[in-house]
């Protein structure tokens, strides 16, 4: 059998020995002659994976104790409504700092619940930078200021976080959470479908300041809440247990790994050789972003015309590269190379792509 170098963008490449890991325990899960799919989210094995998981990811993440780790589902999608539903108060802004389609996703679903304002912008630009820190406009207004790390489509990162003290500060980690060590003490509320970096789609991460816990959700649905989540250690109904069996494992192997000062290392590695593929191309290959805004997770190239991208996305495929086609708003290539993507496979890709360069230059 043979892996494929997988650089899709969502769901994108578990750690194979996640993978073995969950294939040895299928059919019986901890001598419960069962499937960990088939056992009660009531059970105390599988109680004992739903706390684990929490547990691992507090550990990872020097999570402060008066912060709450929830497991929800709907993606971080549902997440762009449940953000404005529990903390957006009436005669209040909501403020977007828009870096992508993500971001202009998310106030897209704050303006069915309210006012909202935008920070700062790089749209005009087609989003190839991160807006400077202190260019960005707040309100006093402000319920709270939303912005999004790490930008999947466009490849932009942000490296430094502005400090908002004037309200709670929201964040979209969906495509870099545990990238790279992180101060979870200057976000009121971090979260991440877990496809791209935590393990399978189903299971939403949501790291929230327990004080946010406190507003006012009258008006909120049961299930839209967090406090109805928060209080029930997300169980309050069936959790994914499955999707959270395979984040446990994730975070299980990142630890064993080192940690996330470790896979922050590896991760730079990783995105050096596949920039250094682009900037040893005399403009053959062109980054999308510029240098400064660089992610570390998704690196956007393209090639100098139509033809020879096509080539070069259909020679790659031959080769055994898999999910490199830019998305349609930014065209050319993407090669996504989140936690779970090897070493190997960023060699095996900056290797082609130096041999393609030469060959067509
Ligand atoms: C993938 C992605 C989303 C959408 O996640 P879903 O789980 O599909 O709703 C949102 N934000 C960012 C930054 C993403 O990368």
């Amino acid at each position: 059998m043979k892996r494929a170098y997988n650089f899709n963008a969502g769901p994108s490449a578990l750690p194979t020995e996640v993978l073995e890991k969950a294939q040895s325990e299928l059919l019986d899960f901890e001598n419960t002659g069962m499937s960990v799919m088939e056992l009660s989210h009531r059970s105390k094995e599988y109680e004992n994976v739903h706390h684990t998981a929490a547990h691992l990811l507090r550990d990872l993440l020097n999570i402060p104790e008066d912060y709450d780790v929830l497991f929800l589902q709907g993606g971080a999608s549902l997440q762009f409504a449940m953000i404005p539903l529990n903390f957006l108060d009436e005669g209040k802004v909501a403020n977007y700092i828009l870096t992508g389609s993500w971001s202009e996703k998310a106030l897209k679903e704050a303006k069915f619940i309210g006012k909202t304002a935008i920070a700062g912008s790089a749209k005009e630009s087609n989003y190839t930078f991160i807006p400077d820190i202190s260019s960005l406009q707040y309100n006093e207004h402000d319920s709270y200021v939303h912005l999004t790390s790490n930008n999947t489509i466009f490849g932009t990162q942000w490296h430094t976080f502005p400090s908002v003290s004037h309200a709670p500060l929201i964040v979209d980690m969906s495509s870099d959470i545990l990238s790279r060590p992180l101060p979870v003490k200057n976000f009121d509320l971090i979260y991440a479908g877990a496809q791209k970096n935590l393990g399978p789609s189903g299971v939403t991460v949501v790291i929230i300041r327990k004080e946010l816990l406190k507003r006012n959700v009258d008006h909120v649905p049961t299930m839209l809440r967090y406090q109805t989540h928060a209080e029930k250690q997300s169980l309050y109904n069936t959790p994914p247990t499955f999707g959270i069996y395979m984040l446990k494992e994730v975070l299980q192997w990142l630890k064993n790994i080192g940690g996330t000062e470790q896979i922050a290392e590896r991760n730079q590695t990783k995105a050096n050789l596949i920039y250094g593929a682009i900037d040893e191309s005399e403009q053959f290959y062109k980054g999308h972003a510029t240098k400064e805004s660089r992610s570390l997770m998704n690196v956007t190239f393209t090639l100098p015309t139509e033809e020879l991208t096509q080539q070069f996305l259909s020679e790659a495929k031959e080769k055994g590269f898999v999910g490199l086609n830019g998305h349609r708003s930014v065209g050319g290539c993407r090669a996504s190379i989140y936690n779970g993507v090897p070493v190997e496979a960023c060699e095996a890709l900056a290797d082609f792509m130096h041999s393609f360069y030469q060959t067509h230059r």
